[in-house]
């Protein structure tokens, strides 16, 4: 018999419960008692939903982030929160986010706000985690209580409990060493320390009488130091008298060279990732010694198709005919990453919901799987045919299919991504018409989200307010910008992007081939939840998405105002996406929906155009040895995008982070005229990439933290323009903040706004 489990289910809640809650905590709305009851209902609500599979996860909730959750347990908090008088709870969020609740002020006088623990994305998701911090003094105290709890509720309810774990190699490569260079160089220092913990758990297990325990090692599908690939031999070893079992679980990717390590570990079972290392599952049924089990991950935990459940079959019958009861059936990874429940879905599109499954459906499959193999294909024949026809219809679709965009995509040559002239023929005819002084000053596209805006669109939205009513008022806002923006003296002007609700929906909204849902929310970190758009079908733009605004915002000024546009790039990687054809493939397609975007702003007259890739970075593989081939068709679908216009109309483009060292030649490659990026918090610090690569085009590294309330003075400004201007040419140089200001108050940015500009001008005088 197959058996199936679960690696791990979404915590927020089918209508984002946890969020709500959460935040209602923080801002004292509600007590801690109410908040720990709603964490218990949760968890309960989602036992039962799971309840058909033979082995449920059990400590895959967390109130912040299921790392932050193991630090907790395994005693490793940062100093600066020990000692803590109030509730634990409290001090978890003090680590998560630098403070507890508004209700939770009893020890604010003697224990009050700490910074809060860096975050950083769960390997190539976009869930963030707070990042483990580790010293040479580093120790490890176990603390079972919350896992002991949820075992007793799990029991409770007659779940059949698998607690879930995170590894000690994947929570030591996920920490970062805090106490400066030299004292504690290598993190595998800590691995005797932590071993004993690690075990004491398991004997604490064993007393709550578990008999499996998923323990996550997802580090095993990255490229691995020798010197980490034998501390995994270390530390399985360590733990081979133990006396519950362990199923040793692999996701995102394939273990290649850490194949045979993992299936040499002295453990119980192997849990790999079938989605994206089907190949490995053969291999590893063969390597694997006799009595483990193989535990497949059929199901894609990752996006939010239905699986075609006959193709898996075809496959998964010989594997269980071969491996018998050692066969066991899951999600690829935790459910984390999908969204709760497609039953809530009341608005979308009939025929693409038919092809959709999010969590629930997905565990509904893996059972369905398991029936096909433990009984025969009869015993689910008529959902099996009802598989096969929505997978046939979804293939044949005419609305996945638009043939004249295959077309556009097989015409696409290498001329296409090309400049007309080279940058330095192109700036000399930009600063001809342009007339731009020296570091010229520009912000990076959004102003701060108001109430207004924020009205406007709900009543957009329920109908209180009619098109034309909403036109009116965002054109309102735009004005608003652009007058400030005058008044401030800023060089290149923007429009405010008061019209966009999100960066990536916006566009989304209107292109064809992409689909919202109402509730598919998936949680970014924390509290803060996404609702990833669907690319469901072959991409185009039916007519223009930003020339109306831009162009109304152009006349309302004589200085150059910035036309704003999102990347293909970024578009593509924060969305859920075809899993019918290469990502390339629909990154391309969106390449040449936005170059159209492109082509009609400039001929609107639109002289300045930025091209967000806020998220190109954080696409990257797990593997570097991937990453050429990545960076190959995100640069060129770039190209595509930006580079069909004129040398006179100059191509900016955004990135929200600056660790630019490794990838530097390619953002180069890009050819924007300007890049913007972000490096104030880092005192340009991170402009070191420039220092072994000459960047041949120009750069505003920017010099206004937006993530922070706090106004950067112009001397502040001054010293890091000063800094940058060691590395890069002064005449290539641009003074702008390091991100969109949606999330600032017109209060904040005024005068942050004034001292940038203020900077700019005694940069300028100090130069002559
Ligand atoms: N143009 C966008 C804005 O200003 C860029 C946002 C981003 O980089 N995340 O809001
Ligand atoms: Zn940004």
């Amino acid at each position: 018999m197959v058996t199936t489990h679960n690696l791990g289910f979404p915590r927020i809640g089918a209508q984002r419960e946890l969020k709500f809650g959460l935040e209602k905590y923080w801002k004292g709305e509600f007590s801690r008692d109410e908040l720990k009851a709603l964490g218990a209902e949760l968890r309960a609500r989602h036992w039962a939903e799971q309840q058909a599979l033979d082995l449920v996860p059990v400590g895959d909730f967390a109130f912040y982030d299921q790392v932050l959750d193991m630090s907790f347990t395994l005693g490793n908090l940062p100093e600066r929160v020990q000692g803590f008088h109030g509730d634990k709870l409290d001090n978890y969020f003090r680590v998560a986010r630098g403070r507890t609740a508004a209700g939770a002020q009893e020890h604010a006088g003697c224990c009050g706000g700490v910074a809060a623990g860096e975050m950083t994305k769960w390997f190539d998701t976009n869930y963030h985690y707070i990042v483990p911090e580790f010293t040479a003094d580093t120790k490890f105290n176990l603390d079972f209580s919350r896992l002991s709890e949820q075992l007793r509720e799990a029991r409770a309810q007659g779940v059949k409990a698998k607690p879930v774990i995170i590894g000690p190699l994947t929570y030591l490569w996920l920490g970062k060493a805090k106490d400066g260079v030299g004292k504690l160089a290598d993190k595998l220092a800590l691995l005797p320390r932590i071993m004993p913990v690690y075990r004491a758990m398991l004997d604490y297990f064993k007393v709550m009488e578990v008999e499996w325990v998923q323990i996550d090692e997802p580090v095993l599908a990255t490229e691995l130091d020798p010197a980490w690939r034998e501390a995994f031999v270390t530390a399985y070893e360590g733990f081979e008298d133990r006396s519950v079992k362990l199923l040793l679980a692999t996701y995102f990717g394939q273990l290649q060279e850490n194949l045979d390590l993992a299936c040499k570990l002295p453990v119980d079972g192997l849990h790999i990732d079938a989605i994206n290392a089907r190949a490995e599952v053969a291999l590893a049924a063969q390597k694997l010694p006799a009595q483990s089990v193989l535990s497949v991950g059929a199901i894609n935990g990752r996006n939010i198709w239905k699986t075609d459940l006959n193709a898996a079959l075809e496959w998964l019958a010989p594997l269980a005919q071969q491996l018998g009861d050692r066969l066991w059936i899951a999600p690829s990874c935790s459910l984390l990453h999908v969204p709760v429940d497609l039953a809530s879905e009341e608005k979308l599109d009939a025929e693409i919901r038919s092809w959709l499954a999010f969590a629930l459906q997905k565990l509904d499959e893996v059972k369905l799987l398991a029936t096909a193999l433990n009984e025969g294909r009869s015993a689910v024949a008529a959902e099996l045919a009802a598989n096969a026809a929505a997978i046939d219809a979804r293939r044949h679709s005419p609305r996945v299919n638009n043939p004249a965009v295959k077309a556009a995509i097989a015409r696409i040559d290498a001329n296409l991504g090309n400049r007309q002239h080279a940058y330095a023929e192109r700036a000399a005819k930009q600063a001809a018409l342009l007339a731009l002084p020296a570091f010229p000053t520009t912000t990076i596209g959004s102003f701060p989200q108001t109430g207004e805006i924020r009205q406007a669109r709900s009543q957009y939205k329920s109908g209180a307010l009619d098109g034309a009513g909403y036109r009116a008022a965002m054109r309102k806002e735009i004005e608003r910008s652009v007058r400030e923006q005058e008044v401030l003296g800023l060089d290149v002007l923007v429009h405010g992007e008061a019209e966009r609700n999100d960066m990536v929906e916006y566009f989304g909204e209107q292109l064809d081939g992409y689909a919202f849902s109402q509730f598919g929310w998936v949680q970014s970190y924390g509290s803060r939840c996404v609702k990833p758009p669907i690319l469901f079908g072959d991409i185009s733009r039916p007519k223009a998405m930003t020339v109306e605004w831009i162009a109304y915002a152009q006349s309302l000024t004589n200085k150059p105002m910035k036309g704003m546009l999102t990347g293909p790039v970024t578009i593509l990687n924060w969305s859920f996406v075809r899993d019918d054809q290469p990502r390339s493939v629909s990154c391309y397609q969106l390449a040449l929906a936005i170059r159209e975007e492109v082509l009609d702003l400039e001929k609107a007259g639109v002289r300045v155009i930025q091209i967000d890739e806020a998220a190109l970075r954080e696409g990257l593989p797990l593997r570097r040895a991937q990453w050429p081939e990545y960076l190959r068709w995100t640069v060129e679908s770039f190209r595509i995008t930006a580079n069909g216009v004129a040398d006179e109309t100059q191509i900016h483009t955004h990135m929200c982070y600056s660790e630019f060292n490794d990838i530097i030649a390619s953002i180069a490659d890009m050819d924007a005229d300007v890049i913007t990026i972000e490096t104030s918090r880092s005192d340009m610090e991170l402009l070191d990439a420039f220092d072994n690569f000459r960047y041949p085009n120009e750069i505003g590294p920017g010099v206004y933290d937006i993530h922070s309330p706090n106004i950067p003075t112009q001397e502040h400004i001054v010293q890091l323009m000063q800094k940058a201007a060691e590395r890069i040419p002064a005449q290539r140089l641009w003074v702008n903040p390091d991100c969109g200001l949606k999330t600032r108050q017109w209060a904040e940015v005024i005068p942050a706004l004034t001292n940038m500009v203020a900077a700019a001008r005694a940069l300028r005088s100090q130069a002559h």
